[in-house]
């Protein structure tokens, strides 16, 4: 069995411990953000291991360099401070740059984000050679990322250069940049369609001359998870510095492929705000910390403000024209809303019941969706409450199947639940004995009238009918009776 993992574990030796070397939507609905306190024990924690680095990790935010590389992306030196001062108040401890040789602009901007004094480090991303070298080290950055192509189809096809080259330039760059008093990460480009044995050996060579960091660059996005945990968990047995980790997106494994090499022993992974890169980008920094809180809340929230992921993402989609996708991570519009019956019920008792993250730790609300056929009468009695109206459990429950019948007809607003549950409670004070037995909803077409006063006489025709929240009542009732049969020995 693996032993837990220990803080204090140093998984590189070259001087550098893991983790520690550098340093609204508009929808609406019901708000239970102060519902009953989570368990503080989160039950899918992952066994610890000696190699992993996941409870200390380092984020290198690649949203001006990967980032500039989205086809949408246009930032002009105002938008890069203000979102280089965004990363740095989150708490990146990295912000990488464009490459200050790409153009004299992008030199200038590198220049200004470098003095603007930010705790986060400034990296600049440059191709493996001494003209380049010199110019990033000019500009003032804290450290320099020296990228070059290692598989025979860039060493072929792009720059034509082979492995002895590559590793006497690398070298030679590695101890220029190092006199300079900087930091310095060597990383192949396409590094999972690269000879192995050349891809160890380049590495093993840049290690000795004390290289801070050797990356590993899934360019094409081809890798699988298993895949990156085999390459870095070998080449940590290899290296004794930090290993960072640039993963592509193409086949939707980014986030999970960060996790793996984090596992395996990587120590800095590469992000950019909602994943913009080349082609359909990175890992995104959002969904990243998404993954990482759910293993380890305790160093996440130590580290980064996470309540401004919401804003940082806001600002890169603004600036580059793209919408927050709805199934994005913590911020996809309907992350936390709960809509079945059964979901909002549970969740009302406790939000762990379907929530493996705590929206609260990013500043967002839980919503119970109540306006639709799904819905159950515990999340309409939460929505009543929250409008100051008490009824009777009988009563939320006959107000609810006159919600849902309306349901059945028609999509409904939350607008035309609230509506419902005024009129149901007015109603009631009125002394009516069939408070559902009336159009609750002024805005109704003919047509649905006609449907709705039809379903009611069905509905009235069937009394033994009942109403899908009292069956969901039911099923809870008896998933619990068999939960304690269980206990007690019984097989259900
Ligand atoms: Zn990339």
């Amino acid at each position: 069995m693996c032993p837990p993992a220990d803080d204090t574990q140093i998984n590189g030796v070259n001087g550098h411990t893991n983790g520690t070397n550098g340093s609204r939507s508009e929808f609406v609905g019901v708000d239970i953000t102060r519902a009953t306190p989570r368990q503080s024990r989160n039950p899918y924690q992952p066994v610890g291991d000696f190699l992993s680095n996941v409870s200390r990790f380092q984020v290198i935010e690649s949203t001006l360099r990967e980032g500039e590389q989205f086809a949408n992306a246009y930032f002009d030196l105002d938008k890069k401070i203000e979102i280089a001062k965004a990363l740095d108040e989150f708490g990146a401890d990295y912000i990488e740059l464009t490459s200050p040789a790409a153009s004299e602009a992008s030199r200038k901007d590198c220049e200004a984000i470098c003095k603007l004094g930010l705790k986060s480090k400034i990296l600049t991303h440059i191709r493996c050679n001494m003209e380049d070298a010199k110019i990033a080290v000019e500009t003032g950055v804290d450290g320099v990322d020296v990228v070059i192509g290692t598989s025979s189809f860039l060493r072929e096809h792009s720059h034509g250069k082979d492995m002895a080259y590559i590793k006497k330039t690398a070298i030679e760059v590695i101890e220029y940049v190092k006199s300079k008093g900087i930091e310095i990460r060597f990383s192949s480009e396409d590094s999972f369609r690269s000879d192995l044995v050349d891809l160890l050996s380049l590495y093993q060579a840049v290690d000795k001359v004390g290289v801070n960091r050797v990356g590993i660059a899934d360019t094409v996005g081809c890798a699988s998870p298993r895949q990156v945990y085999d390459l870095v968990r070998t080449l940590r047995g290899v290296v004794s510095c930090d290993i960072e980790i640039h993963l592509h997106n193409d086949t939707g494994c980014a986030i999970a492929n960060a996790y793996c090499a984090l596992e395996a022993g990587a120590t800095h992974v590469d992000t950019s705000v909602l994943g913009i890169g080349e082609r359909n980008g990175i890992t995104s920094l959002g969904g990243l910390m998404a993954r990482m809180i759910a293993a380890d809340r305790d160093y996440v929230k130590s580290k980064y403000k996470l309540e401004k992921i919401k804003e940082i993402e806001e600002l890169v989609a603004e600036a580059v024209a793209v919408n927050i996708p709805f199934n994005n991570p913590i911020t996809g519009f309907c992350a936390f809303t709960h809509k079945a019956g059964i979901h909002a019920k549970a969740i009302l008792a406790n939000p762990s019941t379907y929530e493996i993250i705590d929206p609260s730790d990013f500043g967002i609300n839980r919503y119970i969706h109540f306006a639709s056929r799904l819905t159950g009468w515990n999340a309409i009695k939460s929505r009543a409450q929250q409008l100051n109206i008490e009824m009777t459990d009988a009563q939320y429950k006959e107000c609810t199947a006159a919600i849902k019948r309306l349901a059945d007809i028609r999509p409904i607003a939350i607008d035309d639940a609230d509506s419902i549950i005024h009129a149901f409670h007015r109603n009631i004070v009125a002394g009516k004995t069939n408070p559902a037995g009336s159009v609750l909803l002024p805005n109704m077409t003919d047509k649905e009238r006609k449907a709705l006063e039809e379903k009611m006489q069905e509905d009235a025709a069937v009394p033994e009918k009942r109403a899908l929240d009292e069956v969901v009542d039911d099923q809870v009732h008896t998933e619990k009776v068999v939960k304690k049969a269980k206990a007690n020995g019984i097989a259900a």
